[in-house]
């Protein structure tokens, strides 16, 4: 693909104007359209529907998710999906906590639209998905995905940026970026730019995660694999 500028209000979840919405709710970088169908119908064609949990998220409804970690509102869950007690933590062991699984508002891929959570519809029997590591495992109802995943994604220039426990984020088999675009945000994203966009709102504990910004960046956000 050929080199592209990407804004600043694009790698920050602020506008949704590299986005194309492919269902309901389900917005993807416009340039994935094609390449995703592709391997949705690869994938069809060996009786697996690779179906899309969550696409694009703006900068708004990530920090709806973020804060309502942060105020208590929505459970926290450690790496062993346990509930964690925040009251008991400190602040900036509170901030880590929630980023085990939720990224920092500005700081998620999923802004970018080139990254998404999937699953498959048919493997789940109407049952409901928790989007649990154990899920995608091998004895997990996801397991037939995983594996058609493992041996077809790359040749559709798909990974895991996930794909194991870093120290940062959690280990997500769901979450799936495509590189020939993901790449190029991640290369322009850089932490001026996201001090910048967490300065301008009011998110919850704003003036902490600012002064951990460092660590953040660090931790969780430079922290991942690959393709
Ligand atoms: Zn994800």
């Amino acid at each position: 693909m050929k080199d592209m500028f990407i804004n600043p209000a694009e790698l920050t979840g602020q506008t949704e104007q590299h986005i194309s919405y492919v269902a309901e709710h389900i917005g993807v970088h416009n340039l994935l359209v094609v390449p995703l169908q592709q391997m949705q119908q690869a994938a069809l064609a060996d009786g697996i529907s690779i179906d899309i949990a969550s696409g694009f998220r703006s900068f708004a409804r990530q920090q709806v998710i973020f804060d309502r970690k942060m105020q208590g509102q929505t459970n926290v869950l450690d790496i062993n999906n346990q509930v964690v007690d925040l009251t008991n933590l400190a602040i900036d062991e509170q901030i880590k906590s929630i980023l085990l699984y939720s990224a920092l508002p500005g700081a998620s891929r999923h802004h970018w639209g080139t990254d998404i959570d999937v699953y498959s519809k048919s493997l789940m029997a109407g049952k409901p998905l928790a989007l649990e590591a154990w899920e995608y495992e091998d004895n997990g109802p996801m397991a037939a995905l995983t594996q058609w995943l493992d041996n077809n994604m790359q040749r559709f220039g798909f990974y895991r940026p996930y794909d194991k426990f870093r120290g940062g984020v959690a280990c997500e088999p769901w979450h799936l970026s495509y590189a020939p675009l993901s790449a190029m945000f991640a290369q322009q994203y850089n932490q001026e730019l996201l001090a910048d966009c967490i300065n301008a709102s009011d998110l919850t504990a704003k003036e902490h995660i600012l002064t951990m910004l460092d660590t953040i960046y660090t931790q969780y956000i430079t922290n991942v694999g690959s393709l």
